[in-house]
């Protein structure tokens, strides 16, 4: 029987999932369904959605805002990278058994690694916002060995008690936390802007100074073009700016291959949802 698998959100139309493991599926030769589900947000209605999508045979869920502190509260067994971002992007379904995973940061420490060919470990890394992007990113960034990791958001407070949670998991990397106007006269390598303020064309409030010379300026987001972010970052002399279409597909290989025990590969599916940054 075909396996079935869905990405969970609310809303659902714009994702890029299904035809992201739609071409993974072909790719590979795998026998699966993939579907869009649309999640009701009231009380209980992740947990019903999951329960019906489970009971009629599916297999796997990937999960989207604002969903994935609901998948992980659904989680029977989490892993170390979802239980310390307190939130789930893909769930696995074994018997009675629900399996959570957060495959965000990791998606994008492969991108930086493996597409940029950038390395991470001995890096100083600044993450612009405290939400769950950022959360999701800790822990992948501090295995890959960045020396130092500043989170600095809008909302201090939020960055310095997620830098402070975060510390006793950090292991030789140096973790803080502020506000974006504490960044005056820090200078980093490697700069990602996990805000969402490029979903509305706004430019979190940064110094260009921020940026060393040769700086991989990174924004999360997708399918933008150059956001404001990218374009400070281009003016301010950067080596490389990207965003986040590679870190997109390789959380869903990473997905993929956790559901169907072979890895994807994620250049065509790149190629194809790849908006330029002009
Ligand atoms: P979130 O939990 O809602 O957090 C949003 C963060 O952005 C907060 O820290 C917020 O600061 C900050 N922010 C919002 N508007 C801002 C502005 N105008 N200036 C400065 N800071 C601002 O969002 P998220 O889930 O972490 O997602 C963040 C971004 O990552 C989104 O663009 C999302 O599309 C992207 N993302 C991409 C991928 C991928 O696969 N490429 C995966 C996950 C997320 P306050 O705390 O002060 O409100």
């Amino acid at each position: 029987m075909t396996d079935r698998y869905a990405v969970i959100g609310n809303p659902i139309d714009h994702s890029k999932s299904p035809l992201i493991h739609g071409l993974f599926a072909q790719a590979t030769g795998q026998d699966l369904h993939y579907t869009a589900l649309l999640g009701e947000t009231t009380p209980g209605g992740f947990a019903r959605a999951a329960n019906a999508f489970r009971a009629a045979g599916g297999r796997g869920l990937n999960v989207t805002v604002p969903f994935k502190t609901d998948a992980f509260a659904y989680a029977t067994e989490l892993s170390p990278d979802a239980q310390l971002a307190g939130a789930v992007n893909a769930l696995k379904f074994e018997g009675d058994r629900v399996l959570g995973q957060n495959f965000d940061g990791i998606g994008l420490v492969r991108d930086v690694e493996r597409n940029l060919g950038l390395a991470i470990a001995g890096q100083r890394v600044l993450v612009l916002g405290a939400g769950g992007a950022t959360r999701g990113a800790l822990l992948p960034l501090a295995r890959a060995g960045a020396s130092l990791i500043v989170v600095a958001n809008r909302t201090a407070e939020k960055a310095k008690i997620l830098a402070q949670t975060f510390v006793p998991h950090a292991g030789g990397t140096t973790v803080e936390g502020c506000g974006l106007g504490a960044l005056e006269d820090r200078v980093f390598d490697i700069v990602f802007n996990a805000t969402s303020a490029s979903l509305s064309a706004e430019l979190p409030v940064i110094s260009p100074s921020v940026f060393a010379p040769g700086a991989l300026a990174y924004d999360l987001v997708y399918g933008k073009g150059l956001t404001p972010f990218l374009r400070l970052a281009r003016q301010a002399g950067c080596a490389q700016v990207v965003d986040g279409v590679g870190m997109l597909a390789e959380q869903a290989a990473e997905a993929f291959e956790w559901w169907r025990g072979v890895r994807p590969d994620t250049r065509d599916v790149i190629a194809r949802l790849t908006v330029p940054l002009t």
